[in-house]
């Protein structure tokens, strides 16, 4: 559905409090051209992030999972009855923060994007290869923070290369926007030309 209407639909997957919807927020914000863009995002209870997107003027869709710990297609099928879908060629769906399960549940994505911060620690690709075995791109959140906490750029690089070889990698901050750009660069990518063929 999402193909015939050229919707491209990114799943953003992360451990809970990586910064999902900061980059969300950052890039409503800065992203530039014209995309029209929504929001679907998932948590287990609130409406606080969808509130935050909202805040941007930005169309967004809380799923409270209850006691879910991930999204699934028809949790999303009923999230698109509340979306204009013919006013978006952007749908961000924020999972909800887990890096296990929302790695089996495929939600019609074109892309699968998966956060981590510099403060997990560095081995968090080899602890959980399942998510990032799939991810199309690892984005590492909050580099603003990589010296308080001794980051690694390598030893995260050669983590993800492990488990994900063909995964592309970018070191951003959402707080202050540093990398952002590459961010930008490779969705406006994406969205041109899918990053995977029609099955
Ligand atoms: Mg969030
Ligand atoms: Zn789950």
């Amino acid at each position: 559905m999402f193909m015939g209407r050229g919707i491209t639909v990114l799943n953003l997957m992360s451990s809970p409090g990586s910064g999902k919807t900061a980059l969300i927020e950052r890039t409503l914000a800065d992203l530039p051209g014209d995309r029209r863009i929504g929001v679907i995002v998932g948590d287990l209870a609130t409406e606080n992030d969808a509130r935050r997107i909202r805040d941007q003027g930005v169309h967004a869709i809380q799923i409270s999972t209850g006691t879910a710990c991930h999204l699934d297609a028809h949790m999303v099928h009923h999230a698109l009855e509340e979306l204009d879908l013919a006013s978006i060629d952007l749908l961000f769906i924020e999972n909800v923060g887990n890096l296990v399960c929302p790695a089996s549940f495929d939600l019609g994505e074109e892309a699968r994007v998966v956060i981590i911060a510099v403060t997990e620690g560095e081995d968090k690709p080899l602890k959980y290869p399942v998510i990032f075995h799939d991810a199309d791109l690892v984005i590492v959140n909050k580099i603003d923070l990589a010296e308080a906490v001794a980051y690694s750029h390598e030893e995260v690089v050669a983590n993800i290369r492990q488990v994900a070889p063909a995964a592309e990698v970018i070191e951003l901050s959402a707080l202050t926007g540093t990398g952002m750009d590459a961010w930008f660069r490779w969705l406006e990518r994406s969205a041109a030309k899918g990053v995977r063929a029609p099955p």
